[in-house]
């Protein structure tokens, strides 16, 4: 039996597509300004990868100089979502439940935040940890393993829901915690899961 769900925000509570025009405005014309030193195709590569990746990643995959990291890093810190912001409508099903609910998110603190505080999902969470690569070097698999131990939970009491095989779906696998993957588009027809489907409300019956 379930005890309790960890869920990933970006992309797995909302969309990131339904933001990324207001809020990638300064970051799009950051990557345009890197034209010295990627190709066309490279930046517009990246800017794709920006709605998916931890920017961390980003530099490192498309080798920003580390003028332009620290530069992209300065603007992210800073950056703060202002304008109001709607869940997957399915959302819905998962917190209307009665589990104990955790939420583990990568990015810059400020900025995961402001999206939480827009989203009004704060109420939902016993506890919501961001890993800010610029703050701490914790992974998301530190936070899994750090939450079951803190309230003694195995690994088959547990749920991860998100987005990402690379990310909280690969640190839950590590950690032999059953995972559930949200993947709308059908991204990832082949990768390590659980369980896997188009529709978040599925993973309700998986925990309740
Ligand atoms: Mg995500």
């Amino acid at each position: 039996m379930k005890k309790a769900i960890i869920l990933d925000l970006d992309n797995t509570i909302y969309p990131v597509s339904s933001i990324a025009e207001d809020l990638f405005t300064k970051v799009l014309a950051f990557l345009d300004s890197l034209a010295d030193e990627l190709s066309a195709d490279e930046i517009s590569k990246a800017k794709e990868d920006m709605k998916r990746r931890p920017y961390q990643q980003v530099a490192a995959q498309y080798n920003f100089s580390e003028v332009a990291k620290s530069k992209g890093i300065e603007l992210l810190k800073n950056l703060e979502y202002s304008l109001p912001m709607q869940p997957y409508e399915e959302y819905k099903y998962i917190s209307d439940t009665t589990i104990v609910k955790f939420l583990v998110t990568t990015g810059f603190t400020k900025l995961q935040w402001s999206k939480i505080k827009q989203l009004s999902i704060e109420k939902d969470f016993k506890a919501i940890y961001i890993v800010d690569p610029e703050v701490s070097s914790d992974t998301k698999k530190d936070i899994f393993a750090m939450i079951m131990s803190t309230h003694s939970y195995k690994p088959s009491e547990l749920l991860i829901i998100g987005d990402d095989p690379e990310s909280e779906i690969k640190a839950a696998t590590l950690l032999g915690i059953d995972t559930f993957l949200f993947d709308p588009e059908n991204r990832y027809p082949n990768a390590l899961v659980t369980y896997s489907s188009k529709k978040l409300k599925d993973a309700v019956p998986l925990f309740s």
